[in-house]
């Protein structure tokens, strides 16, 4: 298809055009939209990633900090119930049992008897401390099981203020009764400087939480004189049901959307949390979105308003160029076609009635002595009497395809498609008859009256052998009917001399 016709077509359908040219910029807003969605889940993913690592790195230091622990634990179980040891000297006994460095973020290690109270013990002999009310206490006086047992966090009281968490194992008698526990105490500072350590953004948080919902340590420090309780987040239940996790929650503390991830430290209800606020993850993305979003949709809106000027410049163009059309195949007079869109319908009907079985009729139609009717009642007159013939002629053309053109001056041509000589002859008459009636001279004019006469022809498939043959038979039967006294229709076959019969 050429350009033209491109052009054409976008003029008779600027809707459709202006239509595809909003689809087209409604693509580009999708994609845009598409890749923003991409980048930002993308951007979401990377994070997790992130966290997890962190998680990861987290949980191992934990749990390897709670291993050393349990291993002193177990060590101590072990050398209580060595006779040798037990029968020892209780200094050089206490010597041998506690007095050894311990790590930094230990602050206590302790044997209390079935009564709670703390029989031996380093950093603090001294006094006779009473850690029955304490929960591990409780919880390995009820449960012969438990194994290592990790503590909520409770103030020490070897230390006026300063938060702990203990872990602890049972020792059981002989016969199996309990016998009290022994006690790794550790900083929860220690757990703080680790969280301390990791960078979750301006807004993240990290955590040590237990699976009671208890908050072991926060980063940033949770300042607040009621602490934390996230067991009352509704998301927690999955936290405590899963080895590990990420979900995406508003925070029960300050209402901040946040980005979770979560490991639980093995064998302990302990479970490190990294959580990067969803602001601070999708910071830069957010920064992308208004670029792309503002270029994007300020390139559609432009080459919206461009394709439908274009559009409705295109349609103005093709109106325009019907209009120009038109006006060079009318006849500026009568408003009928010329001669130029006649020959070209002529041409068309004839090469179409080479390919088909039919006919086409043609009729010249010729005012009778117009000269002198110009001359008795002026050019102007003349110009009307025209322009009513016109009218008069083009009420007898009804069907489609037939064709009525002024051929120059007073005579008219009408093309009749698929007409016969018959039907033909018959328009011709009635053409003939209401111009008779319509144009009545008083006959004390001068003047003969407004008639036409009018020669039919018509042809069929290579009869005559060609167009010219075709009006020439128009014309001549055009001029027989002139010949014959005017205000008369003659057809062409009518004309052919009857053969005289041989003497
Ligand atoms: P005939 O019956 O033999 O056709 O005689 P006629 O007078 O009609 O034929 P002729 O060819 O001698 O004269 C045609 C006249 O038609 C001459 C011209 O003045 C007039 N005529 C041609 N075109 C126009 C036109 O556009 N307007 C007017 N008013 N007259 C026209
Ligand atoms: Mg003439
Ligand atoms: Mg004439």
């Amino acid at each position: 298809m050429t350009t033209g016709k491109l052009a054409f077509l976008a003029g008779r359908h600027p809707l459709i055009v202006g239509a595809l040219g909003t689809l087209m910029a409604l693509g580009v807003m999708t994609i845009s939209l598409i890749t923003l969605v991409a980048a930002r889940d993308a951007a979401v993913e990377h994070a997790h990633e992130t966290s997890r690592n962190v998680t990861a790195v987290l949980v191992s230091n934990i749990a390897r900090t709670l291993e050393t622990s349990d291993n002193s634990l177990l060590a101590l179980i072990s050398a209580l119930k060595n006779p040798s040891i037990q029968s020892m000297d209780p200094e050089l006994r206490h010597e041998l049992l506690f007095d050894r460095t311990a790590a930094t973020y230990v602050t206590g290690m302790g044997v209390a008897d079935s009564q709670g109270r703390l029989v031996d013990g380093c950093c603090s002999t001294s006094h006779k401390w009473d850690f029955s009310d304490r929960d591990y206490f409780l919880a390995h006086r009820r449960s012969a099981n438990l194994g290592l047992y990790v503590s909520s966090v409770y103030r020490a009281r070897s230390r006026p203020g300063a938060e702990s968490i203990a872990m602890t194992r049972r020792i059981d008698q002989p016969d199996g009764s309990f016998g009290g526990v022994v006690i790794v105490a550790i900083d929860v500072d220690y757990f703080r400087q680790l969280l301390s350590k990791l960078d979750v953004g301006p807004h993240g948080v990290t955590a040590i939480v237990r699976t009671d919902g208890t908050l072991v340590a926060r980063n940033p420090a949770d300042r607040r004189a009621t602490p934390i309780n996230v067991g009352k987040s509704p998301v927690f239940p999955r936290m405590v049901n899963q080895e590990a996790g990420f979900y995406a929650a508003h925070s029960a503390s300050d209402g901040v959307l946040r980005l979770y991830t979560f490991q639980r430290v093995p064998g302990t209800p302990l479970i490190a949390v990294v959580a990067p606020a969803e602001g601070d993850v999708l910071a830069s993305w957010k920064r992308l979105a208004w670029i792309v979003g503002i270029a994007a949709s300020s390139v559609s809106v432009a080459f919206c308003a461009v394709v439908w000027l274009l559009a409705f410049a295109l349609r103005d163009h093709a109106k325009t160029q019907v209009l120009l059309t038109n006006l060079t195949q009318t006849d500026s007079l009568t408003g009928l076609k010329n001669r130029r869109a006649l020959d070209e319908v002529l041409q068309n009907e004839w090469a179409r009635l080479q390919r088909h079985d039919g006919c086409l009729s043609v009729l010249f139609v010729d005012a009778d002595n117009f000269k002198q009717y110009n001359d008795r009642y002026g050019h102007a007159q003349g110009d009307v009497a025209l322009i009513r013939l016109a009218e008069c002629i083009n009420r007898h053309v009804r069907r489609r395809g037939d064709l009525a053109a002024r051929y120059g001056g007073e005579e008219f041509v009408v093309v009749l498609p698929d007409t016969d000589e018959t039907g033909a002859v018959r328009i011709a008459e009635a053409i003939r008859r209401e111009v008779e009636h319509d144009h009545p001279t008083p006959p004390s004019q001068p003047v003969p009256p407004f008639t036409v006469s009018i020669g039919c022809a018509t042809g069929r498939r290579s009869r005559p052998s060609s167009l010219e043959e075709l009006t020439n038979l128009a014309d001549l039967a055009l001029y027989e009917a002139k010949r014959k006294g005017r205000n008369g229709v003659v057809a062409a076959v009518d004309m052919v001399e009857p053969t005289q019969p041989q003497s």
